[in-house]
């Protein structure tokens, strides 16, 4: 074969690897179980100490039925047989609520393991809007934290939030900033999240496109007009100065360079909040914040490994710049002071950050900030509930729904403490907090058929019911293209003449295009197979003397990196052998496709495939 030394952009495998992620686990979800009308909802906690949202209360009962807070006081009867757990030297709070999330995966249950009964994710997935609205307004037992979210973000194309694999839509130059807002209004967004972002926070020479300080007025108009909330994504003063003097509600970070009088006191005048998200400047900052959490031992025997592993990485510079969290925290302290509503917030989904226990992080960097141990409770309980408008939760008070957690010893004396988590009740139900599975004991992929060939292309074949062309056997092939990452590239997959023709044409509209074929050996799409057995990838292949590159996607994570080798279609049929120990840092007992691709430059590509095996 012919080697380049061709590499694709860094951002192309993951962003394929994250649309597709996303785009088969939207389907594999499993329904909100229904209600149960059994009593397991019904609790009475005795003798516990109270944080109530705002203050303490000591030696109080709490009761629960059908997992609604029924009671909150001394000493109350309840029935001889009814549920009692006694809560003496212990602290009983609300469901914590994450004001700043990307929730996808496993993350509304991660979570829960962790006190966060409710998130509010500020960019996602727009089709499970109205699934969130009916799982939140359910009291049935659930595994899950409740999730609001803003659905997709107001950014320009090429903007900060286009970048991650999922197709959005944005606001062009000349586009109508109200009409764009109508339209999330219209997918069931429950806020409207704008992004004014021109990267130069994190760069001295790269910049993205945000949009007009005009479209962020008339968006956060728009919104007000719908009656939702505005909040606005910004990373320097001057972006969050322009945000509140145009109208925003908060702002979704602080940033990490020094503030001034002139800022907290608008944000004060405009009545804004602001949700720090300390957490993810912690990581920029690369102050091992993130990885402290990861070696607490209250929080590590709950940690899924993927959660554990997020939780060390780093982003942003190479090297540590601790005047980023420095100045961030003096920020919030500043803001505090000046009586701003400061919600605690995470980003989780974030390099540095794992969903429920960044929570607990940054509960401890507000008071850093100089919160009392209680107003950092209330920035993550009742304050987020209140400027949010989430009216039945963020508060113990009679009428609340019962997503209450307990700790050993007392965070409002001990913010550390809230790490001591003994239970979790969401609507009334104690969570089964079971302790993920380690990733050695993670299951290999699924076994393959004996036999190397994964496809001759002989003989007639009807397409699959997913629209695939079946393979001797996995799940077969289907087309990819860059339209999962709001591309426009196409592609076409024919079986022709005994081989597979692929086609189509590269075009401008994501930053690494990609158009292809991707085959799945296992007999669902991006479901594991067992290759560990196998040594080569061999194929043969013709085309138009493009560069081309296979992408082999593996490990536990879907969304994981993959590994990529380069190959060249010349005019005549040439076979290519790539040893699969050749894709670097694959994991072979658990691989989810291979991706046949053309990318950059621009213009129409065709190629064939024939005889691919698996040897
Ligand atoms: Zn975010």
């Amino acid at each position: 074969m012919k080697v380049c030394t061709r590499r694709p952009g860094v951002g192309l495998p993951v962003a394929i690897a994250i649309a597709i992620a996303a785009s088969v686990s939207s389907a594999s979800h499993a329904a909100t179980p229904a209600r149960d009308n059994d009593a397991a909802n019904d609790v009475v906690i005795r003798n516990v100490r109270v944080f109530d949202g705002t203050r303490v209360l000591s030696n109080t009962d709490v009761l629960v039925i059908d997992g609604r807070i029924a009671a909150v006081g001394a000493k109350f009867d309840a029935p001889k047989d009814f549920p009692s757990v006694d809560g003496s030297g212990k602290t009983l709070l609300p469901g914590l609520i994450d004001a700043h999330t990307h929730s996808w995966g496993d993350a509304t249950r991660d979570a829960l393991r962790f006190g966060v009964t409710t998130e509010l994710d500020m960019m996602g997935e727009v089709g499970r809007l109205s699934a969130l609205k009916t799982r939140r307004e359910s009291l049935a037992r659930t595994d899950e934290a409740d999730l609001w979210s803003a659905g997709a973000a107001v950014t320009a194309p090429g903007g900060h939030g286009t970048q991650y694999g999922m197709k959005v839509p944005t606001l062009a130059a000349d586009g109508d900033a109200a009409a764009f807002v109508a339209a999330r209004v219209g997918e069931g967004s429950d806020y409207i999240k704008l992004i004014i972002e021109d990267m130069s926070a994190y760069s001295a020479t790269t910049r993205i496109p945000t949009i007009a300080e005009a479209q962020a007025k008339s968006a956060i108009a728009a919104a007000h007009q719908a009656r939702k909330l505005a909040v606005v994504h910004v990373s320097r003063l001057s972006e969050g100065k322009s945000a509140i003097a145009a109208g925003a509600d908060g702002l979704v970070h602080i940033f990490g360079e020094p503030g001034d009088a002139a800022f907290f006191a608008s944000a004060k005048k405009h009545k804004a909040f602001v949700i720090p998200t300390l957490s993810v400047l912690a990581t920029m900052a690369q102050t091992g914040e993130g990885r402290a959490l990861s070696e607490d031992a209250r929080l590590k025997p709950w940690l899924a490994a993927a959660q554990a592993d997020s939780l060390k990485a780093t982003f942003g510079s190479a090297t540590p710049k601790p005047a980023i969290l420095a100045d961030a925290i003096a920020n919030v302290r500043a803001l505090h002071a000046a009586g701003v509503d400061i919600l605690a917030g995470t980003d989780a989904g974030n390099p540095g950050t794992a969903h429920g226990a960044s929570m607990h992080g940054e509960l401890e960097l507000l008071v850093r900030a100089g919160f009392t141990p209680s107003e950092a409770l209330a920035a993550a309980t009742s304050v987020p509930a209140r400027r949010f408008g989430l009216a039945d939760r963020g508060r113990i008070a009679v009428g609340q729904r019962a997503d209450l957690w307990m700790v050993d010893g007392d965070p409002t004396r001990d913010i550390l403490a809230t790490r001591a988590i003994v239970t979790v009740w969401k609507n009334g139900y104690a969570v089964a907090r079971v302790q993920p599975q380690a990733p050695a004991a993670a299951p290999i992929g699924a076994a393959i058929p004996a036999g190397s060939l994964v496809d001759d292309f002989e003989g007639d074949v009807a397409t699959s019911p997913m629209g695939m062309l079946p393979a001797k056997f996995g799940a077969g092939w289907m087309q990819t293209t860059d339209q999962l990452a709001g591309g426009a590239s196409i592609a076409t997959l024919k079986r022709e003449n005994g081989a597979l023709a692929v086609s189509g044409e590269i075009k401008t509209g994501f930053a690494f295009p990609w158009s292809g074929a991707m085959y799945f050996p296992a007999a669902q799409p991006m479901q594991p197979a067992d290759l560990s057995a196998r040594k080569e990838l061999v194929f043969r292949a013709r085309g138009d003397g493009r560069n081309y590159s296979v992408m082999l996607f593996s490990g536990v994570q879907m969304q994981s990196m993959p590994s990529v080798k380069p190959f060249v279609a010349g005019p005549e049929w040439t076979e290519v052998r790539i040893p699969l120990s050749g894709f670097n840092g694959a994991d072979l007992s658990r691989v989810r496709g291979f991706a046949f691709t053309a990318g950059q430059p621009v213009g129409a590509f065709a190629f064939q495939i024939d005889d691919v095996e698996l040897k």
